[in-house]
């Protein structure tokens, strides 16, 4: 099989174009402000092993309780840095290390639509590359 595909002509794009072009974009201050912490509250799913980061308790799917978790991405400098995870009483406990906790139903949509954002930017970038190389 041949693969003279967008792996070839992104392989092209990239080896023609100065590799410090690519970082200084990265690097704009816009990109850094939308890439900050955030969290959502979600419910404890079954088969959860996660310890909470304030108490340090395993943080338990229970079938009779709801329990709900708040999970955070956590951003240094503008870059993604880990996962953690918290009850829900702990994080308001903490006061909301890492920003107001998201509830809501809709998180999938605002994952799905925060993916597809970072798509379309990625694709942006990317071909703006290409134009100037
Ligand atoms: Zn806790």
């Amino acid at each position: 099989m041949i693969d003279w595909g967008p792996d070839h002509l992104r392989m092209a794009s990239k080896t023609s174009a100065p590799s410090n072009t690519s970082k200084a974009t990265r690097s704009t201050k816009t990109s850094v402000a939308t890439r900050k912490s955030r969290a959502v509250v979600r419910d404890v799913e079954a088969g959860s092993s996660v310890d909470c980061a304030h108490c340090g308790e395993r943080v338990k799917f229970q079938a009779k309780v709801r329990n709900k978790q708040v999970i955070c991405n956590v951003y240094v400098s503008g870059t993604w840095n880990r996962v953690e995870h918290f009850h829900l009483a702990c994080y308001e406990e903490a006061r909301s290390p890492h920003g107001e906790a998201e509830a809501g139903t809709d998180y999938r949509r605002q994952a799905a639509n925060a993916a597809a954002a970072e798509r379309a930017r990625k694709l942006a970038a990317e071909s703006a590359e290409a134009q100037s190389a």
